[in-house]
């Protein structure tokens, strides 16, 4: 980038860090796009005459509740929740909830700016936003659970609705926590309407919903593979986390012919270098989803090591898959896999990599496909829920399936058409972030100053 396009980044972002003082993860987020955008604004001046970018780095609204609930022994617990109506400009507000001790504003606010983006790439009429809770599921009884689920929606409901704003499950919100939310919307609102996505099958749920945000970001991997000649048939994979992306990208990769070794959480990785297959997967699933233990269990059951409070990234492999959390993959873990021979990353968690990381990748042009492109599934199969629901009727697995597979791969396309640079090596981050913004950009302009 030249030296003015730097100035004018700078002078941007020291505006939106005064202005979210604290926000750490908001900034990063907000840079990684400004950066790239910014040439593209420079070349098309109605952008910035229009101040679409002020607007977009402010939320049309925030939410922020006291959540009270009871806990086993009778004892008041109160946590904090959150709702971030970032642009509802192409649709309703669109994003998942996020459980987990480390949520804050900034955090959420991070997600609900790629959310807007992230939205728009999917070619579906979604606005973003996010939300969640500093609660922390694990440990907690099913009753305690369903006690703060029904306080959090109990405010909650009051700003959300089918044609206003969607929430979804991210970390800590599975399909039971949407169950419990739903439940509640429906009792408060005495209305059956598809006001979350994630639901259970029975009552109106999407088929391939669980299993979209690991499939896509594997077909995405597929994808970008293509454009150099290859595929996964027999590629060492590298996987981080254990909870609902991490476990569909691990069947993916194994339907693909893949060969996937590692699986962590938040105490550590395992790495079976025989290759986790369809049992062990099934087995994890099992420990992940219902008796909800930790993944070192994993290396006693099967034979195979467990490191303790690592990531998997110092583990040779051919591709790599981070779908645990936000900057997860840091500089030096980016040399270690580049110089291990990993040729691609394919982000299914938000955010995993840092700046110093992503600048490691592009730098060694390795295929890496950022999380607001390559982790879109989840968010487009909601889309896809939230059709059937309109329509009161529900697709077939097949039939889901196929129109994810389609949409991952028109992301990819819109992701070559704009990042594709002048060597010919393609700029996923760059052709993320403006195919992203067009859509939204020129909604806003034609709608006004909103
Ligand atoms: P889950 O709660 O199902 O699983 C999260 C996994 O990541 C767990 O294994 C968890 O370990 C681990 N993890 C969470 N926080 C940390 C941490 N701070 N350090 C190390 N490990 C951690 O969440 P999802 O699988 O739904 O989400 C994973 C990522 O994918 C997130 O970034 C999310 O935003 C993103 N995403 C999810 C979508 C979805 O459809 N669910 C859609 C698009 C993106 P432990 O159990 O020990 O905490």
């Amino acid at each position: 980038m030249s030296d003015i396009l730097d100035v004018k980044v700078n002078e941007f972002m020291a505006k939106v860090i005064a202005k979210n003082p604290g926000e750490t993860e908001f900034h990063q987020a907000v840079k990684e796009v400004v950066e790239s955008l910014m040439p593209f604004i420079e070349e098309n001046p109605k952008y910035k005459q229009h101040k679409v970018l002020e607007r977009m780095v402010e939320p049309e609204r925030v939410i922020i509740f006291r959540v009270p609930w009871l806990d086993d022994n009778g004892e008041i617990q109160v946590n904090r929740g959150f709702r971030i109506q970032m642009s509802s400009v192409i649709g309703p507000f669109k994003g998942g909830l996020r459980l987990h001790p480390t949520v804050n504003l900034g955090i959420l606010k991070f997600l609900a700016f790629e959310q807007v983006l992230k939205n728009s790439l999917t070619t579906l009429p979604m606005g973003g936003g996010k939300g969640g809770s500093d609660f922390d599921p694990k440990g907690k009884s099913d009753n305690e659970v369903m006690r703060f689920c029904q306080s959090f929606m109990t405010e909650l409901s009051k700003y959300i609705g089918a044609d206003t704003d969607v929430p979804a499950g991210d970390i800590g919100t599975g399909g039971r926590e949407i169950g419990y939310m739903f439940g509640q919307y429906k009792r408060l609102r005495n209305e059956f309407v598809g006001v979350l996505t994630g639901k259970s099958l029975e009552w109106g749920g999407s088929l391939i919903r669980p299993e979209a945000t690991g499939y896509g970001s594997v077909y995405f991997a597929q994808e970008m593979l293509a454009t150099r000649g290859g595929n996964l048939k027999g590629k060492v994979c590298t996987v981080s986390g254990s909870g609902n992306v991490a476990q569909y990208t691990v069947e993916k990769l194994i339907q693909l012919g893949a060969k996937p070794v590692t699986m962590s959480d938040s105490s550590g990785y395992i790495y079976d270098p025989a290759g986790i297959d369809t049992e062990k997967l099934a087995w994890v699933m099992e420990l992940k989803n219902i008796r909800r233990g930790r993944i070192s269990e994993y290396a006693e059951k099967f034979g195979c090591e467990f490191v303790a409070g690592k990531t998997p990234w110092g583990v040779k492999c051919d591709c790599a898959f981070p779908s645990a959390t936000q900057n997860e993959v840091n500089e030096n873990d980016a040399k270690t896999l580049i110089a291990n021979g990993c040729s691609l990353v394919s982000e299914g968690a938000n955010m995993p990599s840092t700046p110093d990381a992503i600048e490691v990748y592009i730098k060694a042009k390795i295929l890496y496909g950022p999380g607001k492109a390559a982790n879109a599934g989840g968010v487009a199969t909601s889309g896809l829920e939230m059709t059937q629901n309109s329509m009161r009727l529900p697709w077939s697995r097949e039939e889901v399936d196929a129109k994810l597979h389609q949409i991952m791969i028109n992301i990819h396309k819109t992701c070559v058409k704009y990042g594709t640079e002048a060597d010919g090596y393609i700029n996923y981050v760059k052709g993320a972030n403006i195919g992203g913004f067009i859509k939204v950009a020129d909604s806003m302009i034609a709608q006004g100053l909103v």
